[in-house]
């Protein structure tokens, strides 16, 4: 026998009426946290609207004009933003010594303070070939915000055949392929290069789209530090779309930048070249960082790969030949004059010196003049290479223009991404380059409310649903019911880097709160101790 419909509506009637009685407080709250009255910037690029956002567990709930906040914990948003945490592509959080990385420093204050949620580490082809022991170890240490990483070109090519400055053997070839399949499928992004940086850079264009073509089977992207930012930019943005077009897969010039006073400008033709590739079919897009300087080891950015082969015993011998050491000492000096060094060996300032930590935060111009020798640039290349014989630094270089960057940030097909070296840096120590504190509060301080290079809407896309949607991260990146509650609330009025070059170690202000996977991981200003990370995988498509 059936039941019919008017029965069975009065059972449910009646269920429900028996419900209603109970007392509302035994009633499981609709929401764990309600953010109430935000200006939401939903990460679209839309126009922002007025919502309650409400979250239950690790996922964003409702967003509606009035939400029950019954039961929940309220962060009152009122006059403020509330957007999707930021996720930065560009992270140098592999392993590092002295544990300015995920690991040594999992609460990523830095990042946090910023409204940056998620990290993409082993950029520019470096970071750990065994991506999954790597992903596990990070897991271990509980980090703040959720990290994932890339294989590293340099790093496999390195693996299997050590620095040296030749073309790849068929059997080396299949070797790297088989380790960059195994890194895909141990949940790698994609592909990064380091063209510029030995040993990237001995590769021939064969060989990386061979690779890159491997992880483009495993739905991931290429991301290239390109071989050239300077003199050689137009050329290096061809290579670029070159391994996504014939490697059959999305490709990046990462921090997209242009090196030397005498290429100031030279953005209008990279840009050309993107949306001609674009018009034709190629995924070419782009990062970048809001700064007008860079910052590498003093060894990789003014020193020829050439004389980099074969690792620092052989470079050093190298030094020890006069005739060798005067032809780096003149492709140093060339590179002060019209690469890195912007020129100048005042817009040289050296970062951090293990063998000398006095000598951070000076520029070769003051460390000249404090041992007395003449300010020169043959000088200061000498200074580089007695540099690099002592040990090495990493370095500050002064070299780009702001009408560079702006061109650049402007363009729909870039996003934001810190290049953050270290990228978790410690509190205080050495004088690294300020973008590891302010990449993201600077683009929203200077370049959206004071220069007005940008809606905020338009900032907050490059910085959410933009490389959400390029990593794959189909969960992330915007502020929907069922995406992850990666969240930030902001004020718009105040957010601003404190880093500067002079004094990196400043966080940035003006994120009032910020939740990681629903965890409230910076309130009222303050960090509570939450560490909601999680590791990402790239998930097959
Ligand atoms: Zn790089």
């Amino acid at each position: 026998m059936s039941i019919r419909p008017t029965a069975l509506l009065v059972l449910i009637t009646a269920a429900s009426s028996i419900a209603w009685q109970w007392p509302l407080h035994s009633q499981a709250p609709a929401f764990d946290i309600v953010i109430r009255g935000g200006r939401v910037v939903d990460g679209t690029g839309s126009p922002w609207f007025t919502a309650d956002v409400g979250i239950r567990g690790d996922a964003i709930a409702a967003i509606q004009p009035r939400l029950d906040a019954t039961g929940a914990r309220v962060i009152d948003a009122a006059g403020l933003v509330v957007s999707p945490g930021f996720i930065d592509v560009h992270a140098h959080v592999e392993p590092r010594q002295g544990g300015e990385d995920m690991v040594g420093n999992p609460a990523a204050e830095n990042n946090v303070r910023q409204g940056v949620t998620t990290v993409i580490g082993s950029p520019d082809g470096g970071g750990p070939v065994g991506v999954g022991g790597y992903l596990a170890t990070v897991a271990a240490g509980r980090p703040a915000i959720n990290v994932g990483a890339f294989i590293g070109h340099g790093s496999v090519r390195s693996a299997v055949m050590g620095q040296v400055d030749r073309a790849a053997t068929p059997d080396e070839l299949e070797r790297m392929r088989e380790l960059v399949r195994t890194g895909m499928r141990e949940g790698a992004f994609g592909l990064s290069t380091g063209l510029f940086y030995v040993p990237g850079n001995y590769a021939p264009l064969e060989e990386v789209i061979e690779l890159a073509r491997v992880a483009g089977q495993f739905g991931g992207i290429h991301q290239s530090h390109m071989r050239d930012e300077a003199s050689h930019v137009l050329d290096s943005v061809r290579e670029t779309i070159a391994i996504g077009e014939r490697g059959g897969l999305p490709t990046q010039v990462t921090h997209h930048k242009v090196i030397g006073k005498v290429n100031w400008g030279t953005s209008v033709d990279t840009l050309r070249l993107i949306d001609e590739a674009r018009a034709r079919g190629v995924d070419a897009t782009i990062d970048q960082y809001p700064y007008t300087a860079s910052s590498t080891s003093i060894q990789g950015g003014l020193v020829p790969q050439w004389a980099q082969a074969g690792g620092r015993q052989a470079m050093l011998q190298r030094l020890r030949d006069e005739a060798t050491r005067g032809k780096v000492l003149a492709a140093v000096a060339s590179s002060i004059e019209t690469d890195r060094g912007g020129g100048d060996p005042g817009n040289v300032v050296l970062a951090a010196c293990a063998w000398d930590p006095s000598l951070a935060g000076k520029s070769l111009a003051q460390v000249l003049r404090d041992r007395g020798r003449p300010v020169t640039i043959p000088g200061a290349a000498e200074l580089v290479v007695e540099i690099i014989e002592k040990g090495g630094c990493s370095a500050v270089y002064h070299a780009i223009s702001e009408d560079d960057v702006v061109r650049i940030m402007k363009h729909p097909a870039t996003m934001i991404a810190s290049d953050a070296a270290p990228g978790i840096p410690t509190f205080g120590r050495n004088v690294p380059h300020p973008r590891a504190y302010g990449t993201f509060a600077r683009v929203l301080g200077r370049y959206v409310r004071e220069k007005q290079v940008l809606t905020l809407e338009e900032a907050v896309r490059k910085m959410s649903a933009f490389p959400a949607q390029r990593m794959g991260l189909g969960d992330r990146g915007l502020l929907r019911p069922g995406m992850k509650a990666d969240v930030v609330v902001l004020n718009p009025a105040t957010i601003k880097d404190m880093a500067t070059f002079d004094t990196p170690h400043q966080y940035a202000v003006g994120v009032a709160a910020v939740l990681v996977n629903g965890q409230v991981t910076l309130a009222d200003g303050a960090m509570t101790g939450a560490r909601a990370g999680r590791v990402l995988e790239r998930t097959a498509r």
